[in-house]
C-alpha cells in the first residue's frame, strides 16, 4: 500500500524538494495533504498536479482564491493555522513532513504525535524551543520522529543497530557558510546578498543566514540534545567546508561512525519517508576521487559569537533556547531588511538572554509567552 504523505509547508524549500522525492517514487507515495502559509498560486498548482484530498492555506484572506481555483476537483480546501492542527488527526495520513518554519508547527507536531503519526521533522525551531515536550509526547503516545535536518539524519543513521551502545559524543559538521575565511571587517559590512550566497546547500533565506552566522549549528546542537537525549557536554561542532561528512558519532571503543553523501536535502528527506528501507534514486552519486580532500577545522566562536551563545542557552536550558530562537529570528529579519549588520544579530541575542525572565520548567504556554516577549524586546533593541 502506498504511504500517504501530508506536507506542511509544501511551497517552501523543503516542501518542494519533498515533492521531487515523491515524483521519483510514484508507486510508493501519494500526497494526501498540502499546506502553505501564503503562496496561494503555487499551492493551487501543486494541488492540481498532485490531487491531494486536502489543502490548507494558512492565510485566511486567500481562502476564496484557493477554493475557487480548485472548484471541479475532488479536493477539500481549508484555511487558517488551526485547520493544520485539526488535519493532523486524519487517519488517512501515514507520514507528516514538517516543512514549515517557526513555532507555528508546534501544535501540529504535538497533535500528529498524539495521533501516532510518523513525523519527518525539518522544522528546527519547535524542537529547539520545546524539545522536552515534543520528545515526551512522542514517547507517551507512540509517535515517531525521523529527523530531516541533514546532520541529525546522519546521526540517526549512525545509531541504527547501536541500541545498547552508549554514545561517547557526537560532532555536528558545519560548512562554515560564505564567511568561513573572511575577515571580521568583511563580515561586519556584508550585505544580505553576500550572506545568502551559501557555497553548498540550497535552503530557505532564514536558515541560510543562520548558516552564515553559525547560529544554525547552535540551534542544531540544541536539536540534537533532544532528538538523541544527550547532555550538552557530549555535543561538539567541527567546520567541514565540503559538506560531505554530515556529522559523526563517537563510541566508547574508539570507533567513529559517520554518513557521507553529496549535499542534497532530498537524501535525508527520502530516508525519513522510507526508513528503515533505502531506495535507489537518480540523485548525483558521491565521487570521493573528484572531491579529493575532506577538511576539518575548529569553529571560530570569537568571530561567530552566535555559536557560543547557543551553547550557553543549551547549558542553561529552560526557556533560554526559546529566547535565543526568537531574538535571532528578529535579528535575521532586521539584517535581511537592511536595518542592522550581520554581526549585530549576536548582540540582540545576548541582550535578550540577559533581560528576558528565565523560566526553569516551562510549559506549552510559557514557550509562546517567552516567544512574544522576546520578539517585542528584540524589536526595541533594534530601534
Ligand atoms: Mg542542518
Amino acid at each position: 500500500m502506498k504511504k500517504r504523505i501530508a506536507i506542511l509547508g509544501s511551497t517552501g524549500s523543503i516542501g518542494s524538494q519533498t515533492l521531487r522525492v515523491i515524483d521519483e517514487q510514484p508507486e510508493l507515495f501519494t500526497v494526501e495533504v498540502l499546506t502553505a502559509n501564503s503562496n496561494a498560486e503555487l499551492l493551487i498548482n501543486q494541488a492540481i498536479t498532485y490531487l491531494p484530498n486536502v489543502v490548507v492555506i494558512g492565510d485566511k484572506n486567500k481562502y476564496t482564491k484557493v477554493s475557487d481555483a480548485l472548484i471541479g476537483y475532488d479536493i477539500k480546501v481549508y484555511a487558517g493555522e488551526d485547520s493544520i492542527s485539526q488535519i493532523m488527526e486524519m487517519d488517512t495520513i501515514d507520514i507528516v513532513l514538517i516543512g514549515i518554519t517557526g513555532l507555528t508547527a508546534l501544535v501540529p507536531i504535538l497533535t500528529a504525535l498524539k495521533n501516532k503519526k510518523r513525523i519527518a521533522l525539518a522544522n528546527k525551531e519547535c524542537i529547539v524551543v520545546a524539545g522536552e515536550l515534543i520528545s515526551k509526547t512522542a514517547l507517551e503516545y507512540g509517535g515517531q520522529i525521523i529527523p530531516v535536518d541533514s546532520e541529525h539524519s546522519a546521526i540517526f543513521q549512525c545509531l541504527m543497530g547501536e541500541i545498547n551502545n552508549p554514545i561517547e559524543k557526537i560532532v555536528l559538521t558545519a560548512s562554515g557558510g560564505p564567511f568561513l575565511n573572511k575577515s571580521q571587517v568583511y563580515i561586519k559590512n556584508a550585505s544580505p546578498a553576500q550572506a545568502l550566497a551559501h557555497p553548498n546547500w540550497n535552503m530557505g533565506n532564514k536558515v541560510t543566514i543562520d548558516s552564515a552566522t553559525l547560529m544554525n549549528k547552535g540551534l542544531e546542537a540544541i536539536e540534537a540534545r533532544w532528538l538523541f537525549d544527550l547532555d550538552y557536554s557530549k555535543i561538539d561542532v567541527l567546520i567541514h567546508p565540503q559538506s560531505i561528512v554530515h556529522s559523526l558519532v563517537y563510541f566508547s571503543d574508539g570507533s567513529v561512525k559517520t554518513q557521507l553523501s553529496v549535499p542534497d536535502m532530498r537524501i535525508p528527506i527520502q530516508f525519513a519517508l522510507t526508513y528503515p528501507q533505502r531506495l535507489a534514486t537518480s540523485f548525483q552519486p558521491l565521487d570521493l576521487i573528484q572531491i579529493g580532500t575532506l577538511d576539518f577545522l575548529q569553529p571560530d566562536v570569537k568571530k561567530f559569537r552566535n555559536l557560543a551563545l547557543a551553547f550557553k542557552a543549551l547549558e542553561i536550558g529552560g526557556n533560554m533556547p526559546c529566547i535565543i530562537n526568537a531574538a535571532n529570528d528578529i535579528g535575521v529579519q532586521a539584517f535581511l531588511d537592511g536595518k542592522i549588520g550581520i554581526l549585530h544579530i549576536s548582540d540582540i541575542v545576548e541582550q535578550s538572554m540577559n533581560t528576558i525572565p528565565r523560566i526553569e520548567k516551562p510549559g506549552l504556554s510559557d514557550y509562546f509567552e517567552t516567544d512574544i516577549l522576546t520578539r517585542k524586546k528584540a524589536i526595541e533593541l533594534i530601534k
